[in-house]
């Protein structure tokens, strides 16, 4: 591969761009990563990392109510936003740096700037040209707003992770992860917070019980629910922003989130040009190798737009680098990824909806536990967890696991690897349960 400058161009240095260049680098591939915004991409800038943060921030709310009757007496409260937001800002400045170190450490070149496409093996970035036997496309998503008058008004997840001040009033739009995790952060800081859907229950692809569960314990926590709501016009007066919500009733706020979907991002990349087919939603396409219609380019991550998850872009990252350049085939299994929802409560869950059990197994069992956890027998919170098990009845297998509840991403992260080992619900009943926990409530249904 010596006729080119590196045996791999990656643009974008999100989660999938440097565990694919960490990794081929360590392979002894020569390698580049181009980035023009920010070190780590999405999750660690304006996704996973600070949303995580700002959720446990805005949990110390209910902390503090529940402490009472714990015996502790809490002084005034007051909640600081630009404190919190400078303290996060810090911490994602080390991660940048420790993803710069990562990638330096292995001995892969850093490019700061924009990377364009010209053609199968070349790239142009701060200034020169690159050329590269294989290119990697990991640039990642991008927040999208929908068409309506006023649009420019609104703010996505990109803009609310550095506000200035903590809007009295928020109307978050949308029914997805995004919209779910920022109304609880705002509604948990204080901020009247209001959710507008646009179809009759959020959380579209979960499991059913799961929806209706959380629409319950989502609006007990104080968030206004606007389902089959959809947002036509935003103006801007002194009162502040007003949102036309269809048939006349209008919402005014201060701030509005579209939180309605993330498209590729592919804008500017000269794909389209170098002969990369994308699909309709300007995904980049690419075969179980992850190769794009022009066999030297990759794409990997949210900007093939499948499975828009951390985890699974860094395992696609390590799948592409052992393929070139480590002698292995791919071996990202995209069955039964489990996932969490970190809303007010959490929503863990993997494997299949009862629903689409009932589609695809052989007969389905369904265990089913709604209860208060022990610390709100005395904190006197009235939150419910919901529990749920999806049982193939011919073979016993444990095909779908859900939870709404503290802590269901941890939980469940340990249930999807007796998952993934093909436990049956007779292995589940069979393991001696932790007690007092909620966890243990899946070994007893
Ligand atoms: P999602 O695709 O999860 O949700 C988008 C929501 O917006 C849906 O409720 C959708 O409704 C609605 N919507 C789409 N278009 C419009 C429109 N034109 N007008 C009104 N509403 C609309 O996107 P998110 O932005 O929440 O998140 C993007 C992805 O990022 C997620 O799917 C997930 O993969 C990932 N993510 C993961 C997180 C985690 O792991 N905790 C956290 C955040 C994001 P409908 O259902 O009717 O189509």
């Amino acid at each position: 591969m010596a006729e080119f400058d590196y045996d791999l161009f990656v643009i974008g240095a999100g989660s999938a761009g440097v565990r694919a260049g960490r990794m081929a680098a360590s392979h002894g591939a020569r390698v580049a990563v181009a980035e023009e915004r920010y070190l780590g991409g999405t999750c660690v800038n304006v996704g996973c990392i600070p949303k995580k943060l700002l959720v446990y921030a805005a949990h110390f709310a209910e902390d503090f109510e529940d402490a009472a009757n714990f015996g502790w007496q809490v002084g005034a409260r007051r909640f600081d936003w630009p404190a919190l937001i400078a303290n996060k800002d810090a911490e994602i400045r080390r991660l940048n740096g420790v993803y710069g170190d990562v990638l330096r450490e292995a001995g892969v070149n850093i490019i700061d700037g924009r990377a364009t496409v010209t053609d199968a093996h070349t790239v142009e970035a701060a200034g020169r040209r690159h050329s590269a036997a294989n290119i990697l496309i990991a640039t990642g998503g991008w927040p999208t707003v929908p068409d309506f008058p006023g649009r420019e008004h609104v703010i996505t997840s990109n803009e609310a992770f550095f506000l200035d001040d903590l809007p009295p009033r928020v109307l978050v739009v949308g029914g997805g992860y995004v919209a779910l995790e920022f109304a609880g952060i705002f509604n948990g800081m204080g901020a009247e917070t209001t959710l507008a859907y646009r179809g009759p229950l959020f959380l579209r692809g979960f499991d059913l019980d799961v929806r209706t569960h959380m629409a319950q314990e989502v609006a007990k926590k104080g968030v206004r629910l606007l389902f089959d709501t959809d947002i036509s016009e935003v103006t801007e007066s002194g009162a502040g922003l007003t949102a036309a919500l269809g048939d006349g009733a209008t919402l005014t706020v201060d701030t509005i989130l579209t939180a309605t979907g993330r498209a590729p991002n592919i804008d500017g990349l000269g794909l389209e040009a170098a002969g990369v087919d994308l699909n309709f939603k300007g995904a980049v396409v690419v075969d179980e190798t992850y190769r794009s219609s022009v066999p030297s380019i990759y794409a990997i991550g949210d900007v093939t737009d499948r499975v828009k998850l951390t985890p699974v872009a860094i395992a696609e990252g390590a799948a592409v680098a052992n393929t070139l350049f480590g002698g292995d085939a791919p071996i990202v299994n995209y069955t039964d990824i489990p996932t969490a929802v970190f809303s007010q409560p959490n929503i863990g869950t993997v494997g299949l909806t009862e629903a689409r059990a009932r589609e695809v197994c052989d007969g389905v069992a369904v265990y089913r536990s709604v209860f208060g956890a022990l610390k709100h027998t005395v904190s006197g919170r009235d939150e419910q967890t919901l529990m749920k098990l999806i049982v193939e009845t011919a073979t016993d297998r444990v095909v779908g696991v859900h939870m709404v509840g503290p802590e269901a991403g941890e939980i469940i992260q340990g249930l999807a690897v007796a998952m993934r080992a093909g436990a049956t619900k007779a292995q589940f009943d069979a393991t001696i349960g932790i007690h007092p926990t909620a966890a243990e409530e899946f070994v007893t249904m």
